[in-house]
């Protein structure tokens, strides 16, 4: 039986339509070329989720979608809490959990942006405004970067990388970093992997995310290393009222312009591993309605391939 997932209104405010006219938005980050290679995985059966030996589902959430589909006023984000995690059958993808954390604060952050750029606030000076302006900057650029860095994350925990290689990396590591076999054998420079572009190898998206997503991550990387994440901050400038506002209008915009566009490239990600799993579950589950033992289901899923599977060899 497979849980209908418990999602809460979490309604978009209506002004954040403005959005949609910014998708469009010309304003593209510096071209980049990538260098970082892909490298061939397979799922894991952490990819499902189970109830016992059964599948029941599939292990992550389209967070990149919902997120997206929430700017856009079509959608209501995910609620995943601890309460769901001790259920049987439900998500136990930690990624699940931190992004569905991390798109519902960031949500609150837009809503605020939106507010504080269109609403007037009578009760804040010019020091006030350019405090908050700061603050509300910031957030921006640190919850686009870390929305990033949970849905590539997600996504991965259900390939057979180890999760030790990726767990503590961030969004520019995961983007491009050296090989850790080649920086294993000693006086041998390590080319670089791109466990991105290894993620979309498979499902022939590698050319849309070197040429566009990848860049308008590495964008969001830098901006958040720069300004949002550690010493480095913009200085306060105090000015009228309405500059400062205006200014936090045009900065944010800008970059959340390109986050959606982003988002766009890792929703198309999320869309082809649900179908590619959605098959292979299919066909799992028949294996294992006409009989197939658990022992034998020792699969090797290969990710935009069809899945076939040769019964083991019955010894006579
Ligand atoms: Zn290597
Ligand atoms: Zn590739
Ligand atoms: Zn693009």
């Amino acid at each position: 039986m497979v849980r209908l997932q418990k999602v809460e209104s979490m309604a978009a405010d209506p002004s954040t339509l403005y959005l949609m006219r910014m998708e469009t938005s010309e304003d593209k980050p510096p071209h980049r070329e990538w260098h970082g290679t892909h490298h061939a995985w397979i799922f894991r059966p952490h990819a499902f989720r189970w109830a016992g030996p059964q599948i029941v589902g599939i292990n992550f959430v389209p967070l990149a979608k919902d997120m997206r589909a929430w700017f856009l006023q079509q959608g209501n984000l995910p609620i995943l809490s601890t309460a769901d995690y001790l259920e049987i059958d439900s998500y136990y993808n930690p990624y699940a959990y931190s992004g569905s954390a991390l798109a519902l604060a960031m949500a609150r952050v837009v809503n605020a942006f939106h507010d504080f750029t269109t609403v007037e606030s009578p009760e804040l000076d010019e020091t006030d405004t350019e405090i908050e302006r700061i603050r509300l900057y910031n957030e921006i650029i640190l919850y686009s970067a870390r929305i990033c860095e949970v849905a590539i994350k997600q996504l991965l925990y259900c390939t057979n990388i180890p999760e030790s290689r990726y767990r503590r990396m961030a969004l520019g590591a995961l983007l491009e970093s050296p090989c850790p076999s080649c920086k294993e054998k000693n006086g041998a420079k390590p080319h670089q992997v791109s466990l991105v572009g290894t993620l979309a190898h498979p499902f022939h998206l590698c050319l849309e995310f070197e040429h566009c997503a990848m860049d308008h991550m590495d964008l969001v990387n830098r901006l958040r290393n720069s300004q949002a994440a550690h010493s480095g901050i913009q200085a306060l400038k105090i000015r009228s009222i309405k500059e400062s506002k205006e200014n936090l209008l045009v900065d944010g915009e800008k970059i959340l312009s390109g986050f959606l566009h982003m988002l766009s490239h890792l929703q198309t990600l999320e869309e082809r591993m649900l179908d590619d799993l959605g098959k292979k579950a299919e066909a799992i589950i028949r294996l294992k309605v006409n009989g197939l033992e658990p022992e034998d289901c020792n699969f090797k899923l290969v990710p935009g391939e069809t899945f076939t599977f040769e019964h083991p060899a019955i010894d006579p």
